[in-house]
Order: C-alpha cells, then structure tokens, then sequence
C-alpha cells in the first residue's frame, strides 16, 4: 500500500495504534489526532490540546514513533501541534485576513449526505454561500462524531473561499483566550478580534455553559456581530434544552436563528461513508466487509473510520487480504453489541480514582460533601464517562446514588478545570495509568479475558 500524504500515513499509524492500545486509551488520547505535516524527518501530528500533546508526548511517544517508522519505513521524529488555534494573520493591508486552522479534509465534497444529516448539510450550505443572509445564527447539535464539525468547518472552506473573514474557534478556546485577556487586562484587543470577524464558527460551545463571565463575553459578542450581519455558526453535542445551565439569554440567542440536528445514520449512509473513506485512503475494499462494518458500528462515524483503519492495518500486519472474516476478527470486541467488554470494571475505576485522590472508595461513593471528596467524586464521573458506555443514570447510580444532572456537572467542571489545573491533570494520567497498566496488552485477543 501507498501511503502519500501526512494524512493517509496517521491513518495507517492509528490502524495500528488501535490494535495495540486499549480501547479506552485509544479514545481518551488518540481518537482525536490528525496528520498534519511529513517533511524530511519530521512528522507533525495535530491534537485537539496541549494537555492531551503532553500526555502523549510523555508517555506514547516512543510508542508513536516505533509504529511511524513500521509504516514509512524510516528514522522520524514526531511533534505535536494543537488544531483549530485561533491564528490571526496581519496581511499588509488594514484589513484583517483570517487563516484559521481548519482541517483540510472537512469539506462539503468530502462530506457524505444522508436522512440524517440533510438539514443540517443543506442549511450548511446555505449559510456559506450567504452568510448573514439567510440563518442566523445557525446552531447544530448532535451526538459524538457525528460529522457536527466537519460541517462547520466545511462552512469555513467555502467562505474563505469567497474572500469571507472566518474566525474559527472551540468553547474551549474561546474560553482560555477570553480568561487569559481578562487576566492580562488585554480585554479590548480579545473583544476587537471577534467582532472584526465576518464569520464567526464557534465549535462545541457547550462547553463554556456554566462558566458566567465567559458567557456573558459570548452573548455580547453574538450581539454585536448579528446586528452587523456577521454569520454565527455553532455547534453543541447537546440540544439547547438541554443546557440546563446555559443563561437564559445566550440559550435565546443561539436557538433565535436555525436549528438543525443531526442524527445517527442509517445503514446505508454508514456503508456510503466507508466506501468514500476507502476510496480517499486509495484502498480497494469489497462491499461485502464494508457491510460487515458498517453493521458493527452504528452510532458514530469517528469509529466507523476508527474501525476502517483498523482493518486495513490488520490486514497488513499479519499480511492477508481482507476479507469480511478477517475484518470480524480484526473489530473483535470493539463493534457495538459488546461495547463494554474493554472498558475496566466500574469498581475498579472508582478504586483508581479513590488511590490517586488518596481516599477510599467507600468515601467516595457515600454523602461526604466536603471539597477534596467532592473533587474525586466528579473525576470519578469524568473518567467513567471518557471510559465506558455507560449512560448518565448509570455513573450516578455507580457513585452512591447521584442524579444525571450532577454527574453532567461534574464531567463538565472536570474537562473545564483539566485544561489548566496542572494538580487534576496529574490526577488522570495517574488513573489512566492505573487502569491501562493491566490492559495495554499488543494481543488484542487477551486483552479483554
Ligand atoms: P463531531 O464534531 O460531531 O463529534 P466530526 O465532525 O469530528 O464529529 O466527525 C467525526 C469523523 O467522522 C470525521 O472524520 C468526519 O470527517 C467524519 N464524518 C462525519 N460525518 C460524515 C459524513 N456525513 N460524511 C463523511 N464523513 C463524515
Ligand atoms: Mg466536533
């Protein structure tokens, strides 16, 4: 197999990534990464952000480089680069040209319609050929990996395309830029960055709910850039309802344009998806084990191609052609009707998170309110969420009786407070460590007895 292009050869390095991490590792610190840039010897891989560039950095990194240089067939040093950042470039004129970092990948060409993203794509569409014209703001929402910010950024292709100012930006970022502004007092030149924009994309904005200040920024922001006509597109994996934390008036704002849903695929748009992903890696497939996956893998097209990736590098490890057994072999364990088989045993997490917080799992899941145990109780939802299947109601019911609402909380508060609390980041790579020591096991076969 040829591999020509950065992004074919993470592909392939991911294929084989997934075969030799647990499934839980994989998600929490690779699922996420792209191929940016093969240069010599030099490879730069993009990540969604810094913490997740130091934890592979620290503890994968030879890992990495030993299954790059299987693939390339030569000596290469990795380096990380966090995605999307919001890269402002002065061009020589008065006028602010914006180069965000989108994927070059997310595309509308690339992007695969079907029933359930249909709106959404249409409307997608729409408002990139006119922006601020026809919805606005556009808001989309659906479950995990489920095309939300391909779109999005599609939207972006087309409107720089048009010579359109397109800021870019995740809850996340918008987030950390506007705290570190109030912080170094820089306020004004935070706020004349986005209202300069004539388009802004705000990827994942659930997740500044709950966090006042940076809120109030947004609301003021989209306030200012609607009334001049600027396009607003944002994304959320969750409906507006069911913010139960987001101001009642930013919640008016974002839902005051269009909404669009996406929903998980049928069957048939699944199989499209995997013919067009094999068709883009240059592999020659046949459709009956693209059926076969497309079966296995029902509620997300992350790891529908997840699972592509990694029957192709299957294949070329034990070196056979593929076949619909072999791909049943090389998906064992991770298609979805045994989706729990390779996430760790609920006790046993809560007894990692116990361990690391320095209490005991009994603490942990009784009444005891008090900071430190309350801190560990949310890490516990955190990790359990990132971890396993399992639904809110389940990771309550799990850690003493705690509702879904609290436990929606604590996830969120954790993945806020990771992105700066070096104390918590410490935190979870001592439990992912805890947990994976006993399931990173190259034999993907054994790893689940
Ligand atoms: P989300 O932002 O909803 O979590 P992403 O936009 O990151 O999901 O999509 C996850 C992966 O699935 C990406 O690689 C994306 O290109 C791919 N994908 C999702 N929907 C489609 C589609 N309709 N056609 C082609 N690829 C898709
Ligand atoms: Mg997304």
């Amino acid at each position: 197999m040829e591999y020509n292009t950065a992004r074919q050869i993470w592909d392939a390095v991911l294929g084989d990534l997934q075969i030799q991490v647990s499934k839980s590792n994989y998600r929490t610190w690779l699922e996420k990464t792209t191929g940016l840039e093969y240069q010599e010897n030099q490879f730069v891989i993009g990540v969604p952000n810094t913490f997740v560039a130091e934890y592979l950095d620290k503890n994968q990194r030879s890992l990495i480089e030993k299954t790059l240089i299987g693939i390339i067939h030569r000596n290469i040093q990795i380096s990380f680069q966090v995605n999307g950042g919001l890269n402002l470039l002065k061009s020589g004129t008065e006028h602010l040209a914006v180069m965000p970092a989108l994927n070059a990948n997310y595309t509308f060409e690339s992007f695969v319609v079907g029933n359930n993203n249909q709106l959404a794509y249409a409307a997608s569409v729409e408002v990139a050929e006119h922006p601020g014209q026809s919805y606005n703001p556009f808001f989309i929402y659906g479950g995990h990996g489920l095309g939300k910010t391909h779109l999005l950024q599609a939207i972006g292709h087309q409107a720089i395309a048009r010579h359109v100012n397109v800021l870019y930006a995740s809850g996340e970022q918008y987030t950390n830029e506007f705290v570190t502004a109030l912080r170094e007092r820089r306020t004004d030149e935070f706020r004349n960055k986005y209202r300069n924009a004539e388009m802004l994309l705000i990827d994942d904005v659930d997740f500044i709910t709950g966090k006042e200040q940076t809120e109030e920024s947004l609301f003021h922001t989209l306030n200012e850039l609607q009334n001049a006509s600027r396009q607003i597109v944002a994304t959320s994996d969750h409906n507006l309802q069911q913010m139960p934390h987001l101001s009642e008036r930013l919640r008016s704002r974002l839902e005051g344009g269009l909404v669009a849903d996406i929903q998980t695929p049928e069957f048939d748009t699944r199989l499209a998806i995997l013919k067009a992903k094999a068709k883009q890696k240059g592999v020659d497939i046949n459709s009956d084990t693209l059926e076969l996956i497309a079966q296995n893998i029902r509620q997300n097209i992350r790891e529908l191609e997840g699972s592509l990736n990694r029957v192709i590098a299957y294949a070329r490890l034990i070196r056979d052609t593929i076949t619909p057994e072999l791909a049943a072999r090389a998906l064992e364990n991770i298609g979805s009707q045994t989706p729990r088989l390779a996430a760790p045993a609920p006790q046993l997490l809560v007894a990692a998170v116990a361990e690391s917080f320095g209490i005991s799992p009994v603490v942990l899941r009784s009444e005891k309110r008090d900071k430190e145990t309350a801190l560990a109780r949310q890490m516990a939802m955190y990790v359990m969420k990132q971890e396993t299947n399992f639904s809110l109601a389940q990771i309550g019911k799990e850690l003493g009786g705690r509702n879904p609402a609290t436990v929606t909380h604590g996830c969120r508060k954790i993945a806020g407070d990771l992105t700066s609390n070096t104390f918590l980041q410490n935190r979870l790579t001592d439990i992912q460590e805890k947990l994976h020591q006993n399931t990173s096991n190259p034999n993907p076969e054994a790893r689940n007895k």
